[in-house]
C-alpha cells in the first residue's frame, strides 16, 4: 500500500512510522528521490583524512529523510536493489570527481548488495560508471557486508575477482556481526577489514571483545588488509582502537555522515584543528589534552561556514 494512503490510516497514532512500500520504491527510483551522503576516515596514525563512505538516504515527499534501514532490506527482496545501486554509483563518483577537480584525492567507498554480486556483469558495469566520471578504479572501494551467505561461492568468487582484476578495493564489512569464518576468508581478494560499531562500543568495557578486536587486526595485516573501526564515538574508543593498531578510524567523534558540499568546509575545520592540536602539543609537551582539542574543534564548527559551493 502506497504509504500516502498508510498515513491517513495510522494518523491518529504519531509515533507510527508506516512502513515505505514496493511501488514507493519504484516512484523513488524513477525519480531518484535518494541523496547520498559522506562520512570522513582518518588515518590513525597520520590523522590525515584519506577517504569517505558514501551513505544513501531517501528523500521521500511525505515522510521526510528515510534511512537506509528502513528501505534497504526491502530493496533487497526485489531487482528494485540494482536500482538504489546504480544511483548511488553515479552519484558518489561524480561527486569524486569533483573532489579530485578541486585537489581532494579521496577514496570513496560503497556500499554494495551481496544480492548484486550474484550479476556477472557487476564488475563491468562499475568500470563503465567510474571511467565516465574518469575517477580511478583504485580510489574506488566497494564494502560487502560479512552477513551475506553466497548461495554460489564459485560464481561470486569470480565476480569479486573480477572488480579485483578492474583496479577496485574491497571491503569486508561489518566484520563481528555474522559467523566470522576467516577460514572462508582464504584466497578471497579484500583490501579492507572494516569492524563493526557494536565492537568497537562494546571493546572499552569488555575483555573478550578486545581480544576479538585484536585477533581481527592481527588477522587482517597478515592477509594483507587494513583495518578500519566504524562507529567511533568517543575519545577513549579512538585511542583504544589506534593503539590496537587499526588503520583507520570512522565515527560520530570525527565527523557525521554530511551532504557532499559539506566536505571541502568539514577538511578546512579538521586541518585547523590538526594546527591548533599541533601547536597545542609544542607548548604543552607530548600528551596532547584533545578532549579540550575536541571542544576546540567543536567550537571551530560553529565559526567556520559549514556550506562550500564547490
Ligand atoms: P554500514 O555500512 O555499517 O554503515 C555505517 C552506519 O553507521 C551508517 O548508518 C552510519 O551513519 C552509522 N555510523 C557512523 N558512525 C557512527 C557512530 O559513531 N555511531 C553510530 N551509532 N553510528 C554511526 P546509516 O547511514 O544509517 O546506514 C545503515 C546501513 O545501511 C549501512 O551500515 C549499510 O549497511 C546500509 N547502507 C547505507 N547506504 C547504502 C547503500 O548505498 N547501499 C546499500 N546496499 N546499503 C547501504
Ligand atoms: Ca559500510
Ligand atoms: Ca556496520
Amino acid at each position: 500500500m502506497p504509504v500516502d494512503k498508510q498515513l491517513k490510516k495510522t494518523s491518529d497514532n504519531a509515533l507510527e512510522t508506516p512502513a515505505v512500500s514496493d511501488a514507493d520504491l519504484v516512484i523513488a527510483i524513477r525519480e531518484n528521490q535518494f541523496v547520498v551522503h559522506y562520512q570522513p576516515k582518518i588515518d590513525t596514525r597520520t590523522l590525515e583524512f584519506v577517504s569517505v563512505e558514501a551513505l544513501v538516504r531517501w528523500n521521500h515527499p511525505i515522510l521526510g529523510e528515510v534511512i537506509p534501514d528502513k528501505f534497504i532490506p526491502l530493496a533487497e527482496q526485489s531487482d528494485h536493489i540494482h536500482g538504489i545501486t546504480d544511483i548511488v554509483l553515479r552519484t558518489a563518483l561524480e561527486q569524486s570527481a569533483q573532489w579530485r577537480e578541486l585537489g581532494l584525492d579521496l577514496r570513496t567507498s560503497i556500499n554494495i548488495s551481496g544480492a548484486s554480486l550474484e550479476d556477472p556483469d557487476l564488475p563491468e558495469q562499475i568500470y563503465n560508471i567510474s571511467r565516465s566520471f574518469d575517477v580511478p578504479a583504485d580510489k574506488v572501494v566497494l564494502e560487502i557486508t560479512e552477513t551475506w551467505q553466497s548461495q554460489d561461492i564459485a560464481a561470486t568468487t569470480l565476480i569479486l575477482n573480477g572488480l579485483v582484476e578492474k583496479g577496485f578495493g574491497l571491503a569486508l564489512d561489518d566484520v563481528g556481526t555474522g559467523h566470522s569464518n576467516f577460514a572462508k576468508l582464504d584466497g578471497m581478494p579484500y583490501s579492507e577489514m572494516k569492524l563493526d560499531k557494536t565492537h568497537i562500543h562494546s571493546a572499552t568495557v569488555d575483555e573478550e571483545t578486545r581480544q576479538f578486536i585484536s585477533m581481527c587486526v592481527e588477522l587482517g595485516h597478515e592477509m594483507g588488509m587494513y583495518v578500519v573501526a566504524e562507529g567511533i564515538e568517543r575519545q577513549d574508543q579512538w585511542e583504544m582502537m589506534s593503539a590496537m593498531g587499526c588503520d583507520e578510524g570512522q565515527g560520530y567523534f570525527i565527523a557525521r555522515p554530511m551532504p557532499g558540499d559539506q566536505i571541502q568546509g568539514w577538511l578546512k575545520r579538521w586541518n585547523t584543528y590538526l594546527g591548533l592540536a599541533e601547536n597545542h602539543q609544542r607548548e604543552s609537551g607530548p600528551k596532547v589534552n584533545l578532549d579540550e582539542m575536541t571542544g576546540t574543534f567543536h567550537r571551530l564548527n560553529s565559526i567556520f561556514p559549514t556550506k562550500l559551493d564547490i
